[in-house]
């Protein structure tokens, strides 16, 4: 945890303590004053100044817990309360728009989904239908969300959530955010996917005790998510993490980028529908029973995906080289690929990567949050600033 700087004012200082228990209170779930005392390097007079202010406010509440642990008075559980403050989250695929209430603490309250077809995929479009499903999800939960996050699988510069390219949804220089916080009259976050996709299993999926993380996004396109040293990558003006567009097949497919054989065009959803013989647009659903059903035959796996597997592969070597994260996440469409594969790509990784092999072998695991990550990532992005304002 960060401390405020010597010299601090007592109202700054009891601020930052206020964000820090609320943030380890919707991170962590319930706890009690003493753990949070403990874990925070806060006294128990600090801790409990705090938990009784919020209590008052009805930010927090306090209960006994429903199992009691030795005799004696039982410690009280203090618990965010979700409604003291609420997020929307908004996750723009190439396919379907998600949207959800998110409560302080994490809990979805509420969603809702559609989705998208040609003239749907307009950015007005979009942000019109949102703007109908915020208020009737709102008025159907009877809540007020305070802020919004968003994710979008395109290069978003992070300061004013302008999209600059979003080339499977077509979309060039689109003002999301300002846009969309004009019709929803709140600050809105605007992220890359695979950026948020990283941030979830950081705060609330596989990342969580991992402080060096790559997230690979696998939806229409691929993209990574990179947590390093414990904080987002973010590259020039938080342009990071085009990992679809390295290039692992000199001459191979041309890509939308201009390069040829980019690991999105040989291990995308088109290269994989491609690899199962099935047509390069079938609709998801028919991609992942596909993939379900070799999940009980490794060798039906490495004759039909043996190629596909040997690109990807390639693809996570130098991943793990150039960034050295200790934990590879598999995201969206990648955490139906058969356990056979996960494995064959662990070895791969493992036997080739230098970096790999220094550490006694890279973890890779497929993301448990699964298709719900990049929502829960842009539920965290809108958190951010409102924990410090509850
Ligand atoms: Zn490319």
């Amino acid at each position: 945890m960060s401390t405020p700087t010597a010299g601090a004012r007592p109202d700054e200082v009891r601020r930052h303590n206020r964000t820090a228990l609320l943030r380890r209170l919707h991170v962590d779930g319930p706890s009690t004053r003493a753990s949070l005392a403990a874990e925070l390097g806060l006294n128990r007079s600090t801790i409990k100044a705090l938990v009784d202010g919020l209590a008052e406010s009805g930010v927090v509440a306090e209960r006994v817990p429903a199992q009691r642990s030795g005799a004696g008075r039982p410690s009280l559980l203090v618990l965010p309360q979700p409604h003291a403050a609420v997020v929307m989250a908004i996750d723009v695929r190439v396919e379907q728009v998600a949207m959800a209430m998110v409560g302080l603490g994490g809990d979805i309250l509420g969603r809702d989904s559609w989705n998208l077809h040609h003239r749907s995929r307009d950015p007005g479009e979009v942000i019109t239908h949102v703007a109908d499903s915020a208020k009737l999800l709102a008025d159907e939960l009877d809540v007020q969300a305070v802020g919004v996050g968003v994710s979008v699988p395109g290069v978003v510069r992070r300061a004013d959530g302008l999209v600059h390219e979003a080339p499977n949804l077509h979309w060039t220089d689109v003002a999301l955010g300002e846009r969309l916080s004009s019709v929803l009259k709140v600050p809105v976050q605007v992220g890359n996917d695979a950026e948020l996709g990283a941030l979830a299993e950081h705060v609330r999926g596989a990342a969580r005790q991992s402080s060096d993380v790559v997230y690979i996004s696998a939806d229409v396109g691929i993209g990574g998510g990179v947590i390093s040293n414990g904080q987002p990558l973010r590259g020039t003006g938080g342009y990071v993490g085009e990992l679809g567009h390295m290039v692992v097949r000199p001459g191979g497919r041309r890509c939308y980028c201009g390069c040829q054989g980019c690991w999105e065009t040989e291990v995308g959803e088109a290269a994989l529908c491609r690899a199962l013989s099935l047509p390069e647009d079938s609709p998801r659903g028919t991609v992942v029973a596909e993939l379900r059903s070799l999940a009980g035959s490794p060798d039906s796996v490495a004759h039909r995906l043996g190629e596909f597997t040997e690109w990807l592969a390639m693809g996570l070597v130098t991943v793990v080289n150039m960034l050295g994260p200790e934990l590879v996440v598999l995201g969206d469409l990648f955490t139906a690929l058969p356990e056979s594969m996960v494995d064959q790509l662990r070895r791969t990784v493992q036997k080739r990567s230098l970096v790999s092999r220094a550490v006694g072998g890279t973890r890779i695991v497929s993301s448990p949050l699964g298709r719900d990550a990049k929502l829960i990532g842009a539920a965290e992005l809108a958190f951010e600033p409102v924990l410090g304002e509850v």
